[in-house]
């Protein structure tokens, strides 16, 4: 048996302002605080033409998926009843008679069936009956993909690529979650299950494999897998049943008489191509490829957008290999101790440049090159200058090296016979020895080698 999949996935775009009216989007602000009549659909009230970043982030994300874009796109009116609901109806360009954003495309060889635009519902809590406006016309986008998954783990994978990919062309904002309904299917006609609202990755997982689990059972007992909505509950770490097929809800869609008709003309996509960026994996692979960038490094790197430029302009100008590894290693430390993100920092690609050259060269080592690191963090500065005002120069003079060394040897007897017996830990704390008097200064593999001829003076 097959397993196929298929799933809906919703983001919210990365914009300030709401799909129809001028309030604000800020996941923070306090319930009720963010709306206005438009957007709580109070009487009377008109929405106003679509906010135009919204659209362009829906166009940009339809060609980034290798989509064809529709020349005219055309709000629907997609009726329910619910209480997050106070018109009735959502506003959306999918539907009956509409014609998506954006169709067939393709992303890292899963089909794309289409891509389009739609307002977010309030929050409701059914606990409490509360409403909460404040997410009332967040505009979404809704992406469908063809049927073309076969296991859970690789659905999984696939979205960490796609948010990654939205959140890289500012598109998508990837810390405000997904939601995602599933299709499941073991059947060779893709006759499915839907599975409503599974909103974590960890979720879609569970809800897949347990879905595929549920259907197997029922065909190896004889018995049909029926069309059906079921709903994933995080809780019993189950899907219930919610509707059959037959009775799928009737939207009731109509055209919004209140929107125009959109015209998507080839200037206007060609435009927002134009400025969008090399994807995520092509960089990955370009610098795995070309730059002979280390994978793990490389992915890293090229997951985000600001560090994936960043690590461009140095590597430029010094060896790439060493970039890769000092952005990837020491800078994202750097930043993760001072729980600061790369646009915070004050310093530049040329501050960087400097450090690595220094290191590139032999003239400071590891050890000195993090510290000045850290400090940049804090405020910038002239590196070389720095380097030669402090006295940080890598400790060239053998013979004072050497005197340094025999002291360590000297004062550190029970090391010295802990390494004779096999400790090779031992080892490594006489050198520690040697790197802290230098401050760091002295280079550890000259160290080492010095304590290693004088160790097996000893022998
Ligand atoms: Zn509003």
């Amino acid at each position: 048996m097959q397993l196929k999949i298929g799933i809906e996935v919703h983001g919210y775009i990365f914009v300030d302002a709401k799909l129809f009216c001028n309030c604000r989007i800020d996941a923070e602000a306090s319930p009720n605080t963010t709306i206005c009549p438009v957007c709580t659909s109070q009487p009377g009230s008109k929405p106003m033409l679509p906010n135009k970043d919204a659209l362009d982030r829906i166009i940009a994300i339809a060609q980034f998926l290798g989509c064809s874009l529709n020349s005219r796109l055309l709000f629907q009116r997609k009726h329910y009843s619910w209480p997050d609901l106070p018109s009735g109806y959502q506003r959306t360009i999918s539907g009956t008679y509409s014609s998506p954003v954006g169709v067939n495309g393709n992303f890292l060889g899963i089909g794309i069936e289409e891509v389009h635009l739609e307002e977010d519902p309030a929050r409701w809590d059914p606990e409490t009956g509360f409403v909460d406006y404040n997410r009332s016309g967040y505009p979404l986008v809704e992406i469908v993909t063809k049927p073309d998954f076969t296991s859970a783990e690789q659905v999984r994978e696939w979205l960490k690529r796609l948010i990654t990919t939205l959140g890289y062309i500012r598109a998508v904002n990837p810390d405000s979650g997904i939601k995602c309904d599933v299709n499941i299917s073991i059947s060779p006609d893709f006759s499915r299950v839907e599975v409503k609202n599974v909103n974590s990755l960890k979720s879609i997982v569970s809800a897949i494999n347990y879905e595929a689990k549920r259907q197997e059972k029922l065909v190896s007992s004889g018995r049909r897998v029926e069309l059906e909505t079921r709903a994933w509950v995080e809780q019993l770490q189950e899907t219930v049943f919610m509707r059959k097929k037959e009775l799928a809800m009737d939207y009731m869609f109509i055209p919004e008489p209140d929107l125009p008709a959109i015209h998507v003309s080839e200037r206007y996509a060609a435009s927002i191509r134009k400025a969008l960026p090399e994807k995520p994996h092509e960089k990955m692979e370009r610098y795995i490829g070309k730059l002979r960038i280390d994978r793990a490094d490389a992915e890293i790197l090229s997951s985000e957008i600001l560090l994936a430029d960043l690590f461009e302009r140095v590597a430029a100008k010094v060896n790439p290999v060493l970039a890769a590894r000092w952005l990837r290693r020491e800078l994202l430390r750097v930043l993760n101790y001072n729980k600061k993100e790369l646009q915070d920092l004050e310093f530049d690609e040329s501050h960087i440049i400097q450090l690595l050259r220094l290191v590139e060269q032999g003239r400071i080592t590891d050890e000195v090159g993090k510290k000045i690191l850290e400090k940049l963090a804090d405020k910038p500065f002239d590196v070389e200058a720095y380097v030669k005002d402090e006295g940080l120069l890598v400790l060239s003079d053998v013979s004072e090296l050497e005197r340094l060394c025999d002291e360590a040897v000297n004062s550190n007897r029970k090391a010295v016979s802990d390494y004779m017996k096999g400790e090779e830990k031992a080892l490594n704390f006489i050198v520690g020895q040697v790197i802290a008097r230098t401050k760091g200064r002295a280079d550890p593999r000259k160290v080492r080698e010095i304590i290693l001829s004088r160790v097996a003076l000893h022998k």
